[in-house]
């Protein structure tokens, strides 16, 4: 918007609608019940997973105050019911794409339900693409499924990055995330919580313990002590298992590896880090 003041000599004030450059993130649901993120940047709205139902989509949606009928697309990173579950129904509801690669969309278990998705581009782990505002990067991570991958997500020069299914944050994610300034990373269980967990099957302890499986605590604290390079002033732990973390050892752990590397960097760590719910819909962060 462009003002002009004219007091005897002529002024020129010039204000920006702030709102249209920055980019809103809220988590709507994170964990093994259901996976939904929502990014928001001008005019263009994101779902990235659809794990929740539909209707609990639509309903957390409303919920932060956003309108479900003006959601752009929905982004699948891979086909786990945690991240896939609520798609199909909520893509036909809102009459919305899904951007999902084929590998990811044959191995959904969702049968007929399928045939109605209405589907954007169909995307994999090495090719960029675009969803209005957004330049979506995804890159390949070590997890369990068809094609799973991880993204950072840019828009306006202002950068995130989400990885939440997989072993460990390795080289290729640590350079990727490079420069972001939000990072939604795992932090899944606790590794001894993990072990004497007596209800868990041995083999399913297996499989989120091995590279291909699920980040702990202390992978996650070693990405932050080792590889973070210090810009992200929002580090978001998601993923936490109900079972075998806790909120507070997991910020625990990213508070103590933060701590660990300063003075490098000036922002507390305290402040830095948060805990995505598995039961309701996070704070809105603008970056
Ligand atoms: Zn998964
Ligand atoms: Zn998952």
């Amino acid at each position: 918007m462009l003002r002009f003041a004219f007091h005897g000599i002529p002024q020129l004030t010039i204000s920006f609608d702030r709102a249209s450059d920055l980019m809103r993130i809220c988590i709507l649901g994170s964990g093994s019940s259901g996976n939904a993120t929502l990014v928001v940047a001008g005019e263009t709205r994101v779902l990235i997973d659809c794990g929740l139902s539909a209707r609990e989509t639509v309903k957390r949606i409303q919920a932060v105050g956003e309108d479900p009928m003006r959601l752009d697309a929905i982004v699948v990173t891979h086909e786990h019911s945690d991240h896939a579950r609520g798609f199909p129904a909520l893509s036909k509801m809102l009459k919305v794409p899904v951007y999902i690669s084929t590998a990811a969309l044959e191995a959904c278990n969702i049968g007929e339900k399928v045939r109605d998705v209405r589907r954007g581009e169909a995307i994999n782990s090495s090719q960029d693409f675009e969803i209005g505002a957004f330049c979506f990067r995804p890159f390949m991570i070590p997890h369990d499924a068809a094609d799973p991958m991880a993204f950072t997500v840019e828009s306006n020069g202002i950068k995130m990055g989400i990885a939440v299914d997989l072993g460990e944050l390795n080289a290729l994610a640590a350079e990727r995330f490079r420069g972001s300034d939000l990072l939604i990373i795992e932090a899944n269980h606790e590794i001894e919580m993990l072990r004497a967990c007596t209800f868990y099957p041995w083999a399913l302890k297996q499989r989120i313990l091995s590279r291909h499986g699920h980040m702990s605590n202390d992978e996650m604290a070693r990405f932050l002590l080792e590889d973070f390079d210090g810009k992200a002033e929002h580090i978001v732990l998601a993923h936490l298992s109900r079972n075998t973390n806790h909120p507070d050892l997991a910020r625990l752990a990213a508070v103590q590896a933060l701590q660990e590397r300063s003075p490098l960097f000036s922002a507390d760590a305290e402040r830095r880090v948060k805990i995505a719910r598995y039961d309701g819909p996070s704070e809105w962060i603008e970056l």
